[in-house]
């Protein structure tokens, strides 16, 4: 659960400090165990936070209905920006993969039984992969008849989409942790290796795995956990501050989007990309053919661009022109006999959308005929594997 106060500060600091700010660039090493410290390669990951679904009642901050749940999930699915497994993420931040320049990771706190029966359905259908963050006193507790059974997280685990992180023991609000802060150091100590130990240990156990994931209840943290997330074992804690992720942000403290059943604020900034246009624009229908088409999708990261001009009569063929998004001005290549001019694009496209636009002359004529302007989009399955 995440305390209201909490939840409306976050909200609030979308709306004060505007659109996903990105994190601020960092010069220390982060994580202790880290064998090289990566640098930023302009890749953007924005992580979404849910906590309970439901079909029927009325949306609150924590509680978001069904509906608007998979409504957000079509937005994603419709943005042709992928959605990356934990595992993925977790890959590029050690170096291991590359990711697109941008990218959703989904998260679900606290282990609600409405996970399973309203959220995972619809996982399923868009075969988007998500993580769960759990706490220990809660999962399989069965408590109010609202917790996932442990039966629950086993199927999910097993459908290969679903990702386990911890969420400590008892799920300490902030009051709670200063009180136990207030005990002295060795209270403290002892409380914080009760809830950040114990809960890695019950849920590894539980579930056969060796999680290094946390979410912090509330998104609460203070410098004393620090060492003893890396004491056992943890590299990627999460808080509850908005922004997007980069590869070198710190580790210890890295920004979610919590999204509000009842405001919109959130999402829609973890929506915009800085480093590039947010969702494909809409197919136009074109004066002569092309390849791709307007809003195709094409599977790979190095297509072939055709554009047909045979239609074009007293057409100057020296004077066609074709730029292409990331690459400017390129040589176009004519076969006379067609009038089909094309290029082959000669790096991977890293963007989930590509931007062409054509220029020409007649031979009659000074000025140049007005500019063809299209777009396709790369198969996001195609765009996230490792080049
Ligand atoms: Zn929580």
């Amino acid at each position: 659960m995440i305390p209201p106060l909490f939840a409306l500060m976050a909200s609030l600091s979308v709306i004060s400090t505007g659109f996903a700010q990105d994190a601020p660039a960092v010069t220390t090493a982060l994580l202790k165990d880290s064998p090289v410290l990566l640098e930023d390669d302009g890749s953007r990951v924005a992580i979404l936070g849910y906590h309970v679904f439901h079909p029927t009642q009325k949306a609150s901050q924590m509680r978001i209905p069904t509906a608007k749940f998979r409504e957000q999930m079509k937005v994603i699915k419709d943005s042709n920006i992928p959605v990356i497994s934990m595992t993925q993420f977790l890959s590029w931040r050690r170096g291991e993969i590359e990711l697109p320049p941008q990218s959703f990771l989904i998260t679900m706190d606290d282990g609600w039984k409405s996970v399973y029966t309203e959220a995972f359905p619809i996982m399923k259908e868009f075969q988007f992969p998500f993580t769960i963050f759990l706490y220990k006193n809660y999962v399989g507790s069965n408590r109010g008849g609202r917790a996932m059974s442990l039966a629950m997280v086993n199927e999910m685990v097993e459908s290969d989409l679903c990702t386990i992180g911890s969420h400590s023991v008892s799920h300490p609000f902030p009051s709670d942790v200063k009180k136990a802060a207030k005990l002295g150091p060795e209270a403290y100590d002892q409380f914080l290796r009760t809830e950040i130990g114990e809960s890695k240990k019950f849920l590894d156990e539980t579930f056969k795995i060796n999680l290094t994931t946390y979410a912090y209840p509330g998104g609460y943290h203070t410098d004393e956990m620090f060492p003893l997330a890396d004491e056992y074992g943890y590299d990627h804690l999460f808080t509850v501050k908005p922004g997007k992720v980069r590869r070198d942000s710190p580790g210890r403290t890295l920004p979610r989007y919590i999204v509000l059943g009842n405001h919109d604020g959130a999402f829609n900034a973890s929506l915009i990309f800085r480093n590039g246009a947010r969702v494909a624009a809409a197919p136009v229908a074109l004066p002569h053919p092309a390849q791709p088409g307007s809003g195709e999708i094409v599977a790979s990261r190095l297509p072939t661009i055709k554009i047909d001009l045979s239609a074009v009569e007293d057409l100057d063929p020296d004077s066609v022109v074709m730029r292409v998004a990331g690459f400017d001005k390129v040589p176009v290549q004519m076969n006379p006999q067609t009038k089909v001019f094309q290029w082959t694009v000669i790096r991977p496209l890293r963007q989930p959308m590509c931007e062409v636009t054509t220029q020409w002359r007649l031979k009659s004529k000074e000025k140049y005929e007005p500019v063809m302007r299209w777009s396709f989009r790369v198969d996001h399955e195609a765009a996230y594997q490792a080049q």
